[in-house]
């Protein structure tokens, strides 16, 4: 008899089979939505005790494959638990099950004048947990960073089931090792998160945001490093190429901004602060940074509803592209005077080996999401000839101090690469922490090692 909260129905099964990542599905043998935290203690102490692989899974937005079933076993999705558990609003701090959706956070702790900066642009569904395991960053890690630097504590339970906690309730603590950090970005291969304990911030009362075109993609993607030495810290800063602009138009069926899709590439910045003035003058030394490093035309959102239509091309651009066709995305990232160089690589690659990409991505972070659209491409060329471009583009990003990936994480999809980046003693100093928290291998298997 399976524990309370598990189902092997095939619809469920075929529902939790596969996440954002390209068209990848592989069908787990059973689904647990435990609704209670001792539900999932009793589920994962069963699953060790049987030798079944558990992979935990959240809002299943993943592009990496991250929770995709790869060796079959349990998908344990912790969706269920969903609860914010208390908002500390003299200390700063959010208690919160792993659960919990990114935006509900974020309404949450805003209504009582509080912040939660990580802001990806799946944030209506993605979780939590999910961001933790991944390290998620997106559009506002320029001034906030990622959110690793939200994450004061945190709830676990070993893949055996047994509890762990890590960190504290404290803004500081140098006390031994740092199992809260390790297990940020472990991908859920190291422990099943529950509850996080996150820093706040006080909201800033003023956003303002400014879109800027060029004439082409190399020059808009130059003028972040102006823009960044121009003594302004924006929150974030947003490339779209021109190529990225048509598809996001072509999603929404509408143009945006008359002209922006004539220009090779766009710029959306966006500060904030508690003073309207202030946000006010260091947009127009912005614009102007920008016009003197090449930029041609400049939109500013005068109201909330227009800057909401300024970010709703940036925030389609991953649905737009992934409706268009199969294609596979590769998170670059790198120092940020390396961008032009990396955007020059990317489209020098594509003529190499016959492929269209779409650019876009957190620029002001040096991170640039890397689409490779199948269209045409026949299937041995697919298969064989673009992951030697792929590799060949991280052995480029990794030689110009970069990393194989800025926010996505590394899954199933991009664990071939890893030696590129990784000598065979860091690899198994690494494969020697996962045996510490998985002597049986049991966790999220097939994931991050070659
Ligand atoms: C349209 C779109 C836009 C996106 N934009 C961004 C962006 O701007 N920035 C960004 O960083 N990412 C972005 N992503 C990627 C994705 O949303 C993030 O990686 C997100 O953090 C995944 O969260 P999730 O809840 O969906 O996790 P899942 O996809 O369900 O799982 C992701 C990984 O976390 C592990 N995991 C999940 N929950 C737990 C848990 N409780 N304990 C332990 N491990 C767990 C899983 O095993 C898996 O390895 C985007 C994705 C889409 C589809």
């Amino acid at each position: 008899m399976l524990p309370a909260g598990v189902d092997s129905s095939i619809a469920l099964r075929e529902a939790y089979s596969h996440d954002w990542t390209e068209d990848l599905r592989f069908l787990p043998d059973a689904v647990a939505r435990p609704t209670s935290v001792e539900e999932l203690q009793g589920i994962l102490a069963y699953a060790y005790g049987h030798g079944i692989p558990i992979i935990p899974a959240g809002g299943r937005t993943g592009l990496s494959g991250g929770m995709l079933p790869v060796c079959g076993g349990w998908v344990v999705s912790l969706e269920r638990l969903n609860q914010i558990l208390h908002i500390d609003t003299a200390n700063l701090q959010a208690i919160v099950q792993a659960g919990v959706l990114t935006q509900t956070l974020q309404e949450a702790v805003e209504a009582v004048g509080l912040f939660y900066p990580p802001d990806p642009s799946s944030r209506g569904s993605c979780t939590i947990g999910g961001n933790i395991a991944h390290n998620a960053g997106g559009v506002r890690a320029v001034k906030y960073g990622t959110t690793r630097e939200y994450v004061l504590g945190l709830e676990a339970f070993l893949p055996d089931g047994r509890p762990l906690r890590t960190g504290s309730r404290t803004l500081k603590n140098s006390t031994a090792y740092n199992l809260t950090q390790l297990l940020v970005g472990s991908e859920g291969t190291l422990a099943v998160i529950h509850t996080a304990t996150l820093k706040l911030l006080p909201k800033p009362r003023h956003v303002r945001t400014l879109l800027l075109g060029f004439p082409d993609a190399r020059s808009a993607i130059a003028a972040v490093v102006d823009i960044l030495q121009s003594g302004i810290l924006p929150t974030a800063i947003e490339f779209m190429e021109q190529e990225a602009v048509r598809f996001g138009e072509a999603y929404l069926g509408e143009r945006l901004y008359p002209g922006a899709d004539e220009l090779g590439g766009l710029l959306l910045i966006e500060v904030d602060g508690n003073h309207p003035e202030a946000l006010e003058a260091e947009c127009a030394q912005m614009e102007e940074v920008a016009f003197q490093a090449g930029a041609q035309k400049s939109w500013y959102a005068q109201s909330a509803a227009e800057r909401e239509q300024l970010w709703r091309l940036r925030r389609c651009l991953g649905i737009a592209v992934k409706s268009s066709g199969p294609y596979k995305e590769e998170d670059t990232v790198v120092p940020r005077t390396a961008l032009p160089e990396l955007l020059d690589k990317v489209k020098a690659l594509g003529r190499q080996y016959g492929f269209r990409s779409v650019c876009y991505g957190h620029v002001g972070d040096g991170n640039l999401h890397v689409n490779i659209l199948r269209e045409n491409l026949p299937a041995d060329v697919w298969e064989k000839d673009i992951p030697k471009a792929v590799e060949e583009l991280f052995r480029f990003v990794v030689a110009r101090g970069g990393a194989l990936s800025g926010e996505h994480g590394i899954g199933w999809v991009q664990r071939r690469y890893m030696p590129i980046q990784f000598s065979p003693d860091e690899l198994e100093l690494m494969r020697a922490l996962k045996r510490v928290f998985d002597p049986k291998g049991l966790l999220n298997p097939g994931k991050i090692f070659p």
